[in-house]
């Protein structure tokens, strides 16, 4: 017979756990709950750490204060790298020996950054971000005058870039495809980004090849595989990252590009979920394809979900993947996925700003793609998703006059 569930643990204090944590308080959960997490700090947001949380005042920008943790009841354990599952005795081991039992447990261990391989990772001038110690290492390096080479046009990369010149340091960006931002943006959009990092002064060099780095006193020297030298006081490596799967594999769970769950985050063992970074699930509106996601709004929402469902209830993923970056003035933003695309539509919304849409072989829109000034394009994105989690085949051409409103189409 199932014990009722009266003791809930969380592994992984970052965003998804955080906010599956108050969602059980939200809706009614009255036993238990540790939130555990490897990091010296309570959970805070990552994406001001390649942002305006780099170049401003510095420090964590925490998700909740002590406060709020404690008046819910959430026992939350900072520095605390949890080990091992016992899934027959149902605990989890922290490295420094305390044991916890749990009746159901949420996996939320989320990514780390993807090493270059054959290459050194970590030294005190090559460095990768994830972390706020990552970005105050990276921090105390940047000021006027200092060159920074970053390895990888992706969005940290950029978005690194893109804070370093604001702090006036020289940014060289090499990155090893033709384009930047090659992974799920448009070239269209990628070039809007990759001109604006141009006029801004970073030396972006495409199809580079990296054959060697070797840190030199207070330099550091990156051998080029054309020959090439590039000598830099600090080098930040950003090609991805990995997700956080090795406690839930030596537990026996399945792994397919993240921890594998189903359609309600649940893993091959009904009393262990996993959520976020860290987990890979079929996507319903893309014929269940099996996806993971980077992204700070998937944290929160399968959070969320995770949290009702550790309750007991069935609910199942029902959001339209979503990512936004911010570089400069410029904000990008992402609803579904383009990949199996066969036609675009370009919808212009003046001083620049436009959107694409993705349409498949049977009309239907599974993609919206845009970029803009400040929040040009967040309506008609948020507009897009909706269209998309509805399945509406929109006309292409109403798509890309800006005299149709999205909502009509909607409405359709
Ligand atoms: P994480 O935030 O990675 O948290 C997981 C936590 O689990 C970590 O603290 C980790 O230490 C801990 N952990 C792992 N294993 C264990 C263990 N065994 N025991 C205890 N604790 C463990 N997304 C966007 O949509 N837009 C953006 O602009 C954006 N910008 C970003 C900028 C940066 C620099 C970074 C790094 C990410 C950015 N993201 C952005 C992505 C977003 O932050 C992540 O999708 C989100 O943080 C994922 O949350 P998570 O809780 O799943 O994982």
């Amino acid at each position: 017979m199932n014990r009722p569930t009266n003791k809930i643990v969380i592994v992984g204090a970052g965003e998804c756990g955080a906010r599956a944590a108050f969602a059980l308080r939200e809706k009614g959960y009255e036993g238990d709950i540790a939130l555990i997490g490897a990091e010296p700090h309570l959970p805070y947001e990552r994406p001001p750490l390649s942002k305006d949380g780099l170049a401003g005042q510095f420090g964590p920008k925490y998700v909740a204060d002590a406060e709020r943790y404690q008046s819910a009841g959430i026992k939350v354990l900072t520095d605390a790298t949890v080990e091992a599952i016992d899934r027959g005795a149902k605990t989890v081991r922290i490295v420094d020996g305390r044991q916890l039992s749990y009746d159901k447990l949420l996996l939320a261990t989320g990514a780390r950054p993807r090493p270059l391989s054959g290459l050194p990772q970590t030294a005190p001038l090559i460095r990768m971000l994830r972390t706020h110690a990552d970005a105050a290492a990276i921090r105390s390096k940047i000021a006027p005058g200092k060159v920074l080479a970053i390895i990888g046009g992706g969005f940290i990369g950029l978005e690194l870039a893109a804070t370093a010149r604001k702090l006036g340091a020289d940014v060289v960006l090499l990155e090893g495809l033709p384009r930047v931002l090659s992974r799920g943006v448009p070239e269209e959009i990628a070039a809007v980004v990759a001109e604006r990092h141009r006029l801004e002064g970073v030396d972006i060099r495409c199809n580079a090849s990296i054959a060697g780095i070797e840190e030199r006193e207070d330099k550091v020297e990156i051998k080029l595989a054309d020959g090439g030298i590039l000598v830099a006081d600090l080098v930040v490596i950003g090609i991805g990252a990995v997700p956080n799967t090795a406690l839930a594999e030596a537990a026996g769970l399945a792994i397919d590009n993240g921890i594998a769950v189903d359609e309600r985050l649940c893993t091959l063992d009904p009393d262990i979920f996993a959520a976020g970074d860290c987990c890979s699930y079929p996507l319903r509106h893309y014929d269940n394809r099996r996806i993971r996601l980077e992204a700070w709004r998937n944290a929160q929402d399968q959070g969320t979900l995770a949290a009702a469902n550790l309750m007991g209830a069935a609910e199942t993923i029902a959001s339209v993947p979503w990512f936004w970056s911010d570089q400069y003035d410029l904000t990008l933003q992402i609803a579904g996925l383009a990949d199996g695309a066969v036609m675009t539509v370009q919808r212009d919304l003046g001083d620049g700003a436009f959107i694409l849409f993705h349409l498949d072989a049977n009309g239907r829109l599974i993609s919206a793609s845009g970029i803009g000034t400040g929040n040009a394009i967040a309506r008609d994105i948020r507009l897009a998703e909706m269209l998309i989690a509805a399945g509406k085949t929109p006309d292409p051409q109403a798509l890309g006059s800006i005299d149709t409103k999205l909502k009509a189409l909607l409405a359709a």
